[in-house]
This record gives structure tokens, sequence and C-alpha cells, in this order.
């Protein structure tokens, strides 16, 4: 797109770049593959990590590539128009950096600097149960102290990365005597009653790695509190308006895929003795989508910038991740159908982004919830 005024400044353009260039030779070969077999992108990581991409915005002294919000959504869009499942499973890791960068303490930060270098593989962000996914104060995983230890009892679903990540943090109820609600804790790969459940068979974004982690007696150091006793939601919130600006670009990067697949079959496809593309309804379907995009990335970028600012903008997040999402499902709903039945076939790349852009609308927060806090806004002002 022009940006007339929205310019991005010369490192933006360059990270863009950079992501761009690694999303082509790293992350699009086998994507497809992926996506039939659900291999999670294990190796794809571990070359990425080494660009820091596990860490985008974790400061430079703690390991990280030190992105603004900018820098990562612009990366983010990057990965994703090559690789939805690739790109969700960087979202969650970048989200739990993030916190750590933000919250850890003593060996908590040793173990961040591992993970930057890549020595951990991706982490996930256990927040979700069975009975509390929007509502998240529903949950009902416990952890009790005891002695110099915190012991987790519960489960987790639909945890993005649990069947590689290795370490997780995990949500969890430290209120047993009455005093506090939710607190956060850092849970290696291997922690004796920890157990990675069946991994979920899902419609899209197959090779992310989904599963359940369940809680049994699970003991953990005291030290492995993140943040304040008491303080999850804090911890939790401090990193979610960026989340939700990635899952903004996220969807971003695999509408932009499947419009350009949709631009292409639209000047090599004849109907009627005439390309598809010397069709009005041809051009107003891509008119109206080109339109959608960028008003998508104008959002996107106003929420980054203004996290980029200090401001807590949390409107102006899920305004971003709302359009976006919704706007990347009209897009590649629109792009099938200009493939006719081509566009059903496995073999052309939109039936996977299709499927992949779905849950772009159901996770870190759903389009209701986006509206729920864009709304709250709106009418704590009146
Ligand atoms: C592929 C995938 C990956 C995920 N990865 C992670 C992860 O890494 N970590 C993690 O913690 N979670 C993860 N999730 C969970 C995800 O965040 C939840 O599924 C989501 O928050 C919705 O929760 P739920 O599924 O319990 O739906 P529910 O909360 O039961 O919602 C059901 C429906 O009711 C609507 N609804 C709920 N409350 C309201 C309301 N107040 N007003 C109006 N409508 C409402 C919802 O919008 C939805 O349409 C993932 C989910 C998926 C599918």
């Amino acid at each position: 797109m022009k940006h007339f005024g929205y310019e991005l400044t010369d490192e933006e353009t360059q990270i863009a770049e950079v992501a761009a260039d690694l999303a082509t030779r790293v992350v699009a070969p086998g994507a497809a593959e992926r996506d039939r077999t659900g291999r999670f992108p294990a190796e794809i990581l571990a070359e990425l990590a080494k660009l820091g991409f596990l860490a985008m915005k974790v400061p430079a002294q703690d390991g990280g590539a030190g992105l603004s919000n900018v820098g990562y959504a612009l990366a983010m869009q990057a990965i994703a128009k090559a690789c939805a499942s690739t790109a969700v499973v960087l979202a969650s890791s970048n989200l739990t950096a993030k916190i750590l960068a933000e919250h850890a303490t003593g060996d908590q930060r040793t173990l961040l600097a591992r993970y930057a270098r890549g020595e951990l593989g991706p982490g996930s962000f256990a927040l979700t149960e069975a009975r509390g996914g929007s509502d998240a104060a529903a949950i009902r995983t416990r952890a009790t102290r005891d002695g110099d230890a915190w012991v987790l009892d519960g489960e987790k679903v639909w945890i993005t990365s649990a069947t590689h990540a290795g370490f997780h943090l995990v949500f969890a109820r430290s209120d047993g005597d009455g005093k506090d609600g939710i607190s956060c804790f850092l849970v290696e790969r291997g922690t004796p009653g920890l157990t990675v459940g069946r991994e979920e068979d899902k419609m899209g974004q197959r090779s992310s790695g989904t599963a359940t982690l369940a809680f049994d007696g699970c003991r953990v150091p005291a030290t492995n509190l993140v943040g304040r006793r008491g303080g999850g939601y804090g911890v939790a919130l401090s990193a979610l308006g960026g989340g939700r600006v990635g899952i903004a670009a996220l969807s971003l990067g695999l509408a932009e895929a499947a419009y350009a697949a949709g631009v292409a079959y639209a000047a090599e496809r004849e109907v009627f003795g005439k390309p598809l593309s010397a069709m009005q309804n041809t051009q107003f379907v891509l008119a109206d989508s080109r339109t959608e995009l960028d008003a998508a990335w104008l959002l996107m970028l106003r929420a980054a910038r203004a996290l980029d600012a200090g401001e807590r903008a949390g409107a102006e997040c899920s305004m971003a991740k709302l359009f976006a999402t919704e706007a990347c499902g009209r897009v590649v709903d629109r792009m099938l159908q200009l493939h006719g039945g081509y566009g059903y076939s496995r073999e052309f790349p939109i039936e996977r982004l299709y499927r992949d852009a779905r849950v772009t609308r159901i996770y870190e927060g759903t389009s209701e919830i986006q509206r729920l806090v864009i709304a709250r806004e709106i009418l704590s002002s009146v």
C-alpha cells in the first residue's frame, strides 16, 4: 500500500524486509505439507530464534531483538503471509517472552536469556480452561503453597505450542487462604506432575501444537511465581494489548496471501472468453478487499504506535484485532469464491488460508470480547 503520511521509519522498513525474506526462504517452503501432517515447525523456530524472532520485544540487554510494537507487527505480518501456524506459535511465544521481560526476577531472567538464545524452543501461555475461556476469572486450576514450593492442580485447554514449549506461563488460583486471586507461575517442560495431553485435531493452523496441559500435584519452586502473588491478571494484561495487535498483524498477513492468490487467479482464469479480472464483479470484489486490508493495516499501525508511545490503548488494540480478523474472514471467503471449484481443492493454497483464517476471530479474545472492551471505553466517558 502507499503510505501517505503513515510512513514507516527506515528501521521499521528494514525489519519488514528482513522478515519477508526469511518468510519466503525459511517459513513458506513446507507450509502446505505441515498443514497436511500437523508437524510442528520446530526446525524453523530454531532458525528464527537465531535472529531474535522468539523474543522480538524483549530488550537487547535481556538477549531479545528489542523491537517496538510496530516492528513486531510488521514481522508478524510477513511471517503469517507464509504460514499462519508458524506465526501463531511466534505470537504466543513472544507473549510469554514479553511477560517475562517485564516481570521476571532472579533465575527467571536466566531462563529468559536461554529462551531468547533458542535453547528452550517456544514458550506457552496457559490461561484457558474448559470452564474459563472468555471468562478468565472462572479458571479453577489451583496453586497451593507448600513450604518453599507451589503445588499446581488442574487442567488448561487449547494451549498453543503446548506440545513443544520449553516452559509454560500458567495462571492459577492462589487464593486457598481467601487472601488473593490469580497468580502466574513458570513451569518448565518435564516438571513432575505436568502432563502434555492429546494434540487437538484442528480445522486450521494445524501445525501449532495445540494441546491440553494437566497438572497433578505439580510442584514448582516458590521462586517460579511470576510477578506478585495475586497479580496474575496484571501480568496477563501487561502483554495483552501488544498480543492483540500481533494477532491483527497475523490476520492481515494471512489475508494478504489470500488476496495475492485471488488477484493472480483472476488475471489468469478465463470465463466466457474473457479474463475473470475483466468482470466488474471481480473488480468490485478486489476493490472492497484492498480497501479493507488497507483499513486494517492503518488500525494495526495506530494501535502499535500508541503502545510504543506508552499508551494503554486497550480499545485501539481491540479495534485493530476485531477489524483485521473479521476483514481477513471476508477477504479469504471472497478470494476462495473467485477460484470457483478450484478454491475448494487442497491443490490451491486458498483452501488452507480459508481454514487458517477462521480461528483468528476466536483466540486472544473473541470478536465479541473485543466489542465488549471497545464498548466499555465508549460508555466509560458518558
Ligand atoms: C487454535 C486455538 C489456540 C488457542 N491458544 C491459546 C493459548 O495459547 N493460550 C490460552 O490460554 N488459550 C488459547 N486458546 C483459547 C482461546 O483463547 C479461547 O478459546 C477463547 O478465549 C474463547 O474461549 P472459549 O473457547 O471458552 O469460548 P467461550 O468463552 O465459551 O465463548 C463461547 C461464545 O460465547 C461468546 N461470549 C462469551 N462471553 C460473552 C459475553 N460476555 N458477551 C457476548 N458473547 C460472549 C464468545 O465470543 C463465543 O462466541 C486457543 C484457542 C484456539 C481455538
